[in-house]
């Protein structure tokens, strides 16, 4: 274990770090970064990391951030090692308690989790930039001297995971360090899930995943690609194989519809295939999907949350002229994160609230030409706690349209369950798994991330995979 600094060890004078000013998040202009599909951030030099870090007050135990943090990274600590210039230190603490910690450093809403605890977000308004910092770290780490997972010697036993998303990372990266041999088994022609069929270059730069990727390979795990579990072969054939347990990462892959009369016109995209095919290098796209490039003049997005804000900032990024999301509710109730929402709305695009589609017009090409929408206003709260959406009769536009996104959230893909007979599921396919422990209803089968709990983060999926990973290590040693 790397040395955490004991914070009372510490001679803190709380009020002149808290007052230390330093710079906040620097973003590229939005001119200039709609011209690419870059990283939107600026990173850090050396002294602003310091001085940055140098903010951190040293709360006493618990520290608000480390609780907020779904791994419990030990932020303090991190921030007194990247304070003194140990840089290679603080990386190395991160990666005790985080399989990806520079993708978590920066796809975790850190707004709403160790920056939102912070105690200067309260006070000052301005808290210390924990997720920037740890990505800098990550980055100087791999700069200076690369990174190898640490394997023993291998114990004997074979471990499968199904699915190379963050969840299926988590379990693979904690197995592999107890000597464990991990196949993991991919539907798609690469690995990392919605990092990288999902989450946009501009928010979290495929070379990062890719290398991640690179890491397992070179640590002895063995990818298996375009093997689709439950249809190629099933969990029964994986036990017959001789794996000793298997883990179930396979997120929720579907779409959710939209019933509404012209939605399979062609320029009517679901946000997965859009998202694909406008982010995703095409020696890595699924068998039959090509690029998308012209989207036309005019595109809308429909829905509200994070993904809405990825489609709205792709079609900028390729050109489209007039950009704009189609919400049912108001700003208010928006699933989604402020902090894309805000660079969205900088970068170009524009929201249309209370408006609800319901109908896709084809022009005389046959592609789409526009959107006929109703009017809504808000009435009593609904099980969401958000006020429900309620259509004003008679109120119908037409927003013109050459290409549409729905961008309305995720169903789990049932494919596993339907073929694997007593796995039990939940809410509309989710897999029935223990919160701390990762067991499903099958021995030896364990489950984790968004296909247990339904869409959530990529850190909370890959905590789920380093739970199951310590249940599992205890079944096996147990059996
Ligand atoms: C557009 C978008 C943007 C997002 N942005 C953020 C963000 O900024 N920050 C954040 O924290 N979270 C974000 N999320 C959510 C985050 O990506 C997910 O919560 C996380 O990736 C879930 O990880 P997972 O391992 O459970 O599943 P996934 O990442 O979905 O990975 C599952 C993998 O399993 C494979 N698979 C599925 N079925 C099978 C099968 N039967 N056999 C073999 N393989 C299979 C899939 O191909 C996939 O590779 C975003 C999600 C989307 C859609």
């Amino acid at each position: 274990m790397t040395q955490s600094v004991p914070s009372e060890d510490l001679a803190i004078d709380r009020k002149s770090r808290a007052l230390t000013v330093c710079d906040g998040i620097r973003l590229r202009p939005p001119d200039e970064r709609i011209g690419d599909f870059d990283d939107v951030v600026i990173p850090f030099s050396e002294d602003c990391a310091q001085m940055a870090a140098s903010r951190c007050i040293h709360c006493p135990d618990p520290a608000g951030c480390v609780v907020a943090c779904p791994c419990h990274n030990d932020i303090p600590s991190a921030m007194w090692l990247i304070e003194q210039g140990e840089f290679l230190k603080a990386a190395e603490l991160y990666r005790e308690t985080s399989s990806l910690p520079e993708v978590c450093s920066r796809v975790c809403p850190h707004e709403q989790l160790c920056q939102g605890s912070c105690v200067l977000a309260k006070d000052e308004g301005a808290p210390v930039l924990t997720g920037m910092l740890e990505a800098y770290v990550m980055d100087y780490s791999r700069e200076e001297k690369g990174y190898s997972i640490p394997t023993p010697e291998a114990n004997g036993k074979k471990v499968a995971i199904i699915g190379a998303g963050p969840s299926g990372y988590g379990c693979a990266e904690q197995l592999l360090q107890k000597g464990y041999q991990i196949t993991i088994f991919e539907a798609k022609p690469a690995a990392g899930g919605l990092l990288t069929y999902g989450i946009p270059n501009f928010k979290l730069p495929k070379d990062i995943v890719f290398q991640s990727v690179k890491d397992f390979e070179e640590a002895g795990i063995k990818f298996v690609y375009n093997t689709m579990i439950g249809k190629d072969k099933t969990i029964g054939d994986l036990f017959s194989e001789g794996f000793d347990a298997v883990f179930i990462g396979v997120g929720t892959q579907v779409d959710a519809p939209l019933k509404a009369e012209g939605v399979d016109l062609p320029g009517v995209h679901l946000a997965t295939e859009f998202l694909i095919r406008t982010n995703v290098n095409s020696a890595y796209l699924p068998k039959g999907l090509e690029p998308l490039t012209d989207l036309g003049k005019k595109v809308v997005v429909i829905g509200g949350g994070d993904t809405a804000s990825d489609a709205l900032r792709s079609s900028l990024r390729l050109g489209a002229e007039e950009v704009t999301c189609l919400y049912r509710r108001t700003l208010r109730e928006m699933p989604g994160g402020a902090k894309d929402r805000e660079m969205t709305s900088e970068e170009g695009a524009n929201f249309q609230f209370l408006t609800q589609p319901i109908k896709f017009i084809p022009g005389d090409d046959g592609r789409l030409a526009g959107v006929e929408c109703l009017r809504m206003e808000l009435g009593a709260p609904d099980d969401s706690g958000r006020r429900r959406p309620i259509k004003i009769d008679d109120s119908n536009f037409i927003v013109e349209a050459d290409t549409a996104v729905l961008a309305l959230g995720y169903w789990p893909d049932e494919t596993i369950s339907k073929s694997t007979p007593d796995l039990e599921t939940h809410d509309w396919g989710l897999i029935t798994a223990d919160y701390k422990t990762g067991a499903t209803s099958i021995p030896g089968v364990y489950a984790g991330g968004d296909a247990a709990t339904g869409p959530d983060l990529v850190v909370t999926a890959m905590m789920a995979g380093r739970k199951a990973a310590a249940s599992i290590n205890e079944y096996i040693q147990n059996k």
